[in-house]
């Protein structure tokens, strides 16, 4: 009887723990927090939306979709290196397209389940800032196709 009763107690910590640690993994401490107030002082009410409100820009109205320059594209909300013009295409979708970020540990992928879907979402890893989703149908070598909002990038020319 008491070692049904360990057993039990056992396999609810291991589940209240495994809980847990999902709901810090999506609560992350980012290395730029800022209050909300501070953030519209920072971004346009535009890059606002995006960034901290998780909004879209329409489509074929970003400056960046048919841009074609040299360089980097960084977080317009902290200036964290985010993308490498050099795996931009054009994805025809109406938003700037990426095969991949410049390297693994600059966005953050989180599951998003808003608008009746399942998508994956992009942010950037320093400040959480809400930058597009990520799809399976992009090109090689990666087969994605990251989905970015012009608004929530700067450029720096190589
Ligand atoms: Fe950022």
């Amino acid at each position: 009887m008491k070692s049904k009763f360990l057993i039990f107690a056992l396999i609810s910590f291991v589940a209240v723990g495994s809980t847990f640690c999902q709901d810090k993994a999506n609560n992350k401490k980012y290395e730029i927090t800022k209050s909300e107030s501070e953030w519209k002082q920072i971004l346009s009410p535009e890059a606002y939306n995006v960034l901290r409100e998780k909004g879209t820009e329409y489509a074929f109205t970003g400056k960046f979709n048919h841009f074609k320059e040299k360089g980097i594209f960084v977080c317009a909300a902290c200036g964290k290196e985010l993308f490498d013009s050099k795996t931009k295409y054009d994805s025809k979708s109406g938003w700037p397209s990426f095969y991949q970020p410049i390297d693994k540990a600059a966005v953050d992928v989180e599951v998003d389940k808003s608008a009746g879907m399942v998508r994956e979402e992009v942010v950037c890893s320093r400040c959480g800032g809400h930058l597009g989703h990520v799809f399976s149908d992009g090109p090689k070598p990666t087969g994605l196709r990251y989905c970015i909002n012009s608004v929530s990038l700067d450029f720096k020319k190589e």
